[in-house]
């Protein structure tokens, strides 16, 4: 491994200044339990055996890299590739640290998978690792999601999980994170709780990363036989950051190598509007570890929005932050706009219907590819769109000029 990801985070999880583990006091020994035993088993030859066949025999590892040859020239000046996690398993990247996480959960020993959802790709990710390693599973999801999520609900009912409504306060993503926790309590001893990106406390920022860097390893050496020389960018969308943190690990020793993680701007600049944290952030903490937040007056995570839910929180991944600090990362944004017209391009000009998440990373190439002639970037398209298309089109119609 490389010599950042070794000595990034800290042992006891910390990026910089950003990261560590707040908990209540019950739930301080399990978080140890899991860091003790992920620790552990990241080194056994039997875990990295079975993740690898399970990557490649379940999933569909590795996915590739496509060059993206239409849009290149629509844009003119750099060459645009993808790293095609759409062609994952279930459809994104999220299914990497869930498939990892069941199998931690099955080496302790435990019984049941738990987490929140907002739009319910996690919860369907995490019920998938559940079905797949006979484990029971609780997902516990806002009434308001519930409501808007239909045929993700019905997907995790399908694969077996139990789906918990919230319907207290906004019922939404933030509740749900409540709710869940708050039942995972009683049960921390037979269940393991697995959160959705890289955040949380300490160990699942560098837990999930590990667990996505499969991404990087893979598209640095496919992106490589292609081209004989690595991009010169590289971007991801960034919600929470797990599929650019997967990205970026695969590069972050490569110091010529321009790492870019897009923020979504929404529909404008105001606060309530957009959820571009690092953007217009201030340093925070929110669900147990200090990061950089969107607050609002009172000093609370403040309302968010985008056309991608999947990138809606008031929060970002601790090792964001700390990139961000340090300036090995830029972070950028892209608005609602800009990710809708990248939507349409893609599925148009290359016959791939991108994720609205994944739109975001696909719209700052076609920004930055004009000025940069010559050169080459490389995007992770973190998710196919399946779940957006009837959104898009009841909304939008078949084309963003429409
Ligand atoms: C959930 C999701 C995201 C956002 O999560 P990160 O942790 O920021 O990667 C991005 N793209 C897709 C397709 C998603 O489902």
């Amino acid at each position: 491994m490389s010599s950042y990801l070794k000595e990034t985070p800290t042992r006891d999880g910390f990026f910089g200044d950003y990261g560590g583990a707040q908990l209540p006091p019950v739930l301080e020994p399990h978080f140890k339990a899991i860091a003790e035993a992920y620790d552990k088993i990241s080194k056994s030859a039997d875990y990295i055996r079975d993740l690898r066949y399970i990557r490649k025999h379940f999933q569909g590892r590795p996915t590739p890299v496509s060059h993206l040859k239409n849009l290149s020239e629509i844009c003119g000046g750099a060459q645009i590739y993808a790293k095609r996690e759409d062609l994952n398993h279930t459809g994104a990247h999220k299914l990497n640290h869930c498939m990892a996480e069941g199998l931690l959960a099955k080496h302790m020993g435990k019984t049941k998978l738990m987490a929140e959802t907002g739009a319910g790709q996690h919860g369907v990710a995490l019920a998938t690792a559940a079905a797949y390693f006979g484990l029971e599973c609780e997902i516990h999801m806002g009434e308001i999601d519930i409501a808007k999520e239909a045929p993700n609900v019905t997907r995790m009912k399908l694969l077996g999980a139990e789906v918990v409504p919230v319907g207290f306060g906004g019922r939404s993503l933030k509740e749900a994170v409540d709710s869940a926790f708050e039942s995972y309590v009683p049960q921390a001893d037979t269940a393991l709780f697995a959160i959705g990106s890289v955040v949380g406390p300490h160990p699942f920022p560098k837990m999930v990363r590990d667990f996505q860097h499969i991404v990087g390893i893979e598209a640095r050496e496919q992106f490589l036989e292609m081209t004989g020389d690595l991009p010169d960018m590289v971007a991801a969308c960034v919600g929470g950051g797990s599929n650019a943190m997967g990205m970026f690990a695969g590069f972050i020793d490569d110091a010529d190598v321009a790492l870019y993680g897009v923020e979504p701007m929404g529909t404008s600049s105001k606060l309530g509007e957009h959820a571009a944290t690092i953007t217009f952030g201030e340093d925070g903490d929110i669900h147990g570890f200090r990061t950089m937040l969107l607050k609002d007056e009172a000093g609370e995570p403040a309302p968010v929005h985008t056309v991608a839910s999947g990138l809606d929180y008031p929060g970002v991944g601790p090792e964001h932050a700390h990139l961000y600090r340090t300036g090995r990362a830029n972070y950028t944004a892209a608005n609602d706009k800009e990710a809708l017209d990248a939507f349409y391009k893609l599925s148009r000009h290359e016959g791939i219907i991108p994720a609205l998440e994944s739109a975001h990373a696909v719209a700052f190439a076609m920004r930055e590819a004009a000025s940069n002639p010559g050169k080459s970037i490389l995007i992770n398209l973190s998710g196919r769109g399946d779940k957006d298309i009837d959104y898009v089109t009841e909304t939008y119609g078949f084309s963003v000029d429409s």
